[in-house]
């Protein structure tokens, strides 16, 4: 799984930092290449507590049925035209355990390109 931005700040040097899929350790930061538990993650930048998910527009307005039934629900959704990503607003900073369902999930609905791949390839073997 690929890290997906946040707007939560890295305890020990300030920088933004990402997601990850290792249970526990829901957050890491690529400068210090160190993971966080959710609760060393005390901070973030702005209103509100954001995850982002790079999408064209169209992906983006052709899953927001599906983003508003997201778990936990978004405070916010919305799409930025300029770095091309999807914002996911919260109240607070996810943890761990709410964190990685919600990333798997916007991986499988913003991937489809890579799940239509392995779709035609079950099929071709099966011939
Ligand atoms: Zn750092």
């Amino acid at each position: 799984m690929k890290p997906f931005k946040t707007n939560a700040i890295c305890p020990k040097c300030g920088k933004l930092l990402h997601t990850t899929d290792i249970p526990e350790y829901a957050f890491v930061c690529l400068e210090c290449d160190e993971n966080f538990y959710s609760i060393e993650v005390q901070d973030y930048s702005g209103e509100r507590f954001e995850v982002s998910a790079e999408c064209t527009e169209t992906m983006f307005s052709q899953n927001l049925e599906a983003f508003q039934k997201l778990k936990p629900e978004p405070d916010f959704i919305g799409y930025d035209t300029e770095e091309h990503l999807a914002d996911f607003g919260f109240s607070r900073i996810l943890t761990s355990k709410e964190i990685i369902p919600l990333v798997q999930t916007l991986e499988n609905l913003l991937l489809p390109e890579t799940n239509a791949a392995a779709t035609v390839s079950n099929l071709t073997r099966k011939e």
